[in-house]
């Protein structure tokens, strides 16, 4: 019996009862609903593990409901500057792509990287060249504008903050990063990442989401990792490959190495968010030490989730 696996998140901060009303938690919960339909699909009809995440965060980074492609957060200099990277487990080929602008699908253009260039990682104006020549979709700015993001932006502009898109002070706090972890039917495992960063960053600055390692980690030894939440601490703990070496070196389960990062290692450095994951054996998890995580999981066996707050 194969137990091809999809996990997904849609972001963790402050996500609580008390600040979403019904027809937004249901707006999530549908968004939320297609992704994994998306990327379920592609394991059911034998697809990849690696196609599985790509469809899934490809279809949260079209929903303006996500701090990802469509819908972004602003930084400083109220612009849109996107983050997202992807990982094979079964060859650990990784492709990733930093502070782009106008790139419809940034996680399309990280999967480009991997398999038509010779490098893990562009950034900026290189990436968006290397995104022209391989014909990926570019958008205008308008194309990513939401005025709820723009409405956040405005309440912390000029000022030396920079905010999960969640956790700033406005009516609308729960909007989030995007990633997904699939295992195939042919035992692969996968993970991508796609994010705007925090609102008010500083232009050029980089965070977790496409740093292999960090935001993103997949292992068929081990495990396929995406995370969200404060990507400083996320950088500087190395989270996502730090679960898959408490699995390789000290034979953790899935599920004990990801709540040791989350809720040991990482809040130790004020390091806040979560994380989703998945082993070769179909196990899944979805681990966060903020208030809420938008998240859910469908399996082989018929098991379908989708959840926001603890
Ligand atoms: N980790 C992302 C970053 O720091 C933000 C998030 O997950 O919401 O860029």
């Amino acid at each position: 019996m194969s137990h091809y696996t999809l996990v997904i998140h849609g972001g963790a901060g402050t996500i609580s009862k008390s600040n979403i009303n019904a027809e937004q938690e249901s707006a999530y919960c549908d968004a939320l609903g297609k992704a994994l339909e998306a990327g379920f699909s592609c394991l059911k009809n034998d697809g990849t593990a690696l196609d599985a995440v790509r469809a899934a965060v490809v279809s949260l980074e079209d929903c303006i409901l996500f701090n990802a492609g469509k819908g972004s957060v602003f930084g400083k200099d109220g612009r849109q500057e996107m983050d997202a990277s992807i990982m094979d487990g079964k060859t650990l080929m990784a492709g990733a792509v930093a502070a782009v602008r106008n790139i419809r699908n940034p996680v399309e253009l990280a999967y480009t990287i991997m398999t038509k260039s010779q490098h893990v990682m562009l950034n900026g104006s290189g990436a968006y060249e290397f995104a022209v020549q391989q014909g990926l979709a570019i958008e205008p700015d308008d194309y990513f504008f939401s005025q709820f993001r723009y409405d956040q932006w405005k309440e912390i502009q000029g000022t030396n903050n920079a905010a999960l898109d969640h956790n700033v002070s406005v009516r609308d706090k729960k909007f989030g990063t995007v990633g997904a972890v699939a295992l195939d039917k042919h035992g692969n495992i996968a993970a991508a990442t796609s994010t705007g960063g925090m609102t008010n960053k500083q232009f050029g600055r980089i965070g977790d989401s496409p740093i292999i390692g960090a935001g993103t980690y997949a292992n068929n030894k081990t495990c396929a990792i995406s995370c969200t939440g404060h990507g400083e601490p996320f950088i500087r703990a190395v989270t996502a490959y730090d679960v898959s070496c408490l699995m390789e070196y000290k034979e953790f389960s899935l599920s004990e190495a990801m709540h040791v990062v989350v809720h040991d290692k990482l809040l130790k450095i004020d390091g806040e968010g979560g994380m989703i994951g998945v082993d070769t054996q179909g196990n899944a998890a979805m681990v966060f030490n903020s208030e809420g995580m938008y998240r859910g999981m469908m399996n082989a066996e018929g098991k379908k989730e989708i959840l926001i707050y603890k």
